[in-house]
């Protein structure tokens, strides 16, 4: 834990992953922790984790990256997740930053301050969890949670080389997580290995009473089929994954059909497959998890939690000057958008329409997973770009989403863990794993295979 605090102040200028450090009380609990070192201990214990600042943490304070919340300096509970990395002895060094309420993709949406790309600090490190990778990947921390609604795990893991998880829905409690869209969002962990990153979805995952959507299914032994390799494996690559019509790099292509060769002498087989309703992913997408994220952040006004303007007249100018005040521009777009599409009249032609091809996306991975184990595609079309470059072009950053929301909307677990890097900015690519509903276990047995 010190060592971690150590490395902290050698980068974290640079870096900058962190919102709130928990100095002083994660160096007590590792000196209790050495004292009480039992013979035999589990994998996490005294081990320093980040955690992203929308998973609420007792006593710690928890932004979601928002002026709205700078000053929940003192939350009542932890999340479920977190009381289960506590139950594993796991101390947690501080708190990460990230796009507002996970809204973005290189998380300058912080109303605090831009996460830098460890590997070239002129570069985002992704997003909506791009501290959570970056810390990670800057060797801040030996793993970080993260959340994942529409590929905020996956994609900064991919920008920042390290190895992402967004597990099946409802594998992992929400309790605790602030609600973005409330059907899509799933916590997951990031590491540098597939191996920690198995041990850590190990203490995570698993029913829990507090979240409804919670599943109540058995968890396997994820670390146990590591090694049992990919002989026989069926791989699909969905064609769209790989086309340049939807903004795949040359690069990215050639870096993911060099990973699939690596499958194949290794004894898989690769078939090309189709997901035909993918193009519509991202439309859907940002109708339905704006439509929900209007309804979740409506909690935020001014009386229960968090900012509250001064000098408001009455009860509504309370209303709209603490919103106006406490949120940014990208989740005003966001609210407005959603509170547009369920308004009556245009709900039917939005957020219905979009409920019906989320349906038909998900029986796209149904089809293909009735022959095949894994689909392997990129995570992103692009690698990392310049702090800067996209900001001010929304539909261009929604856009490069094509490839991770289409997991989120079809429930299924996916992975990103790196597959070389950019030969012109020398940045991570990453490749993409999805599978089955529940079958974490295949997407870490490949993984460990090609790692
Ligand atoms: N880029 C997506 C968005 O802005 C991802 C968000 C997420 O997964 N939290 O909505």
């Amino acid at each position: 834990v010190q060592a971690a605090y150590d490395r902290i102040d050698e980068v974290e200028e640079e870096v900058k992953s962190f919102l709130t450090l928990n100095k002083e009380q994660a160096l007590e609990k590792a000196k209790q922790l050495d004292e009480a070192m039992p013979e035999t201990t589990n994998p996490l214990y005294g081990i320093p984790a980040g955690i992203k600042d929308n998973i609420v943490t007792k006593g710690l304070r928890t932004t979601c990256a928002s002026q709205f919340l700078s000053n929940f300096n003192d939350p009542l509970y932890d999340a479920t997740v977190i009381d289960k990395l506590n139950k594993e002895q796991a101390v947690v060094i501080g708190k990460l930053n990230m796009d507002e309420f996970a809204m973005g993709s290189t998380t300058e949406n912080s109303s605090y301050y831009d996460t830098r790309n460890p590997w070239n600090t002129d570069y985002v490190p992704g997003g909506s969890s791009g501290g959570s990778a970056a810390a990670v990947a800057a060797g801040e921390v030996f793993y970080s949670l993260g959340s994942d609604t529409g590929g905020s795990i996956r994609q900064p893991a991919s920008f920042c080389g390290v190895v992402g998880l967004k597990p099946t829905y409802g594998l992992v409690s929400r309790f605790g997580l602030v609600a973005f869209a409330s059907s899509l969002d799933q916590i997951g962990p990031l590491t540098r290995t597939v191996e920690d990153n198995a041990y850590v979805l190990q203490a995570i995952a698993g029913h829990c009473n507090m979240d409804s959507t919670s599943a109540n299914v058995d968890i396997p032994n994820y670390h146990d089929v590591l090694k049992d390799g990919v002989k026989g494996l069926k791989i699909a690559v969905p064609k769209e994954y790989l086309s340049s019509q939807e903004g795949i790099q040359p690069e990215v292509r050639e870096k993911v059909e060099a990973a699939l060769e690596v499958f194949k002498s290794l004894g898989a087989t690769v078939d090309e497959v189709s997901l035909p309703h993918s193009k519509y992913a991202v439309a859907a997408y940002y109708l339905l998890a704006s439509s929900e994220a209007s309804a979740n952040l409506a909690r935020f006004d001014g009386i229960r939690y968090g900012q509250r303007a001064e000098n408001a007249e009455n009860l509504i100018d309370l209303f709209k000057k603490s919103r106006s005040e406490g949120f940014g521009e990208e989740v005003k777009r966001r609210i407005m958008l959603g509170t547009f599409a369920l308004s009556s009249g245009y709900y039917d032609a939005y957020y219905k329409k979009a409920q019906q091809v989320r349906t038909l996306i998900k029986q796209d991975f149904d089809k293909v997973f009735e022959d095949y184990d894994v689909i392997i595609g990129p995570t992103s079309p692009t690698p990392a770009y310049k702090i800067g470059e996209k900001i001010d072009d929304p539909l261009t950053m929604y856009a490069d989403d094509v490839l991770t929301i289409p997991v989120n909307l079809a429930g299924v677990p996916g992975m990103s863990l790196p597959c070389g890097f950019s030969n012109d900015s020398h940045l991570p690519i990453g490749l993409q794993i999805i599978a089955k509903h529940f079958d974490e276990k295949t997407i870490y047995r490949a993984a460990y295979a090609y790692e």
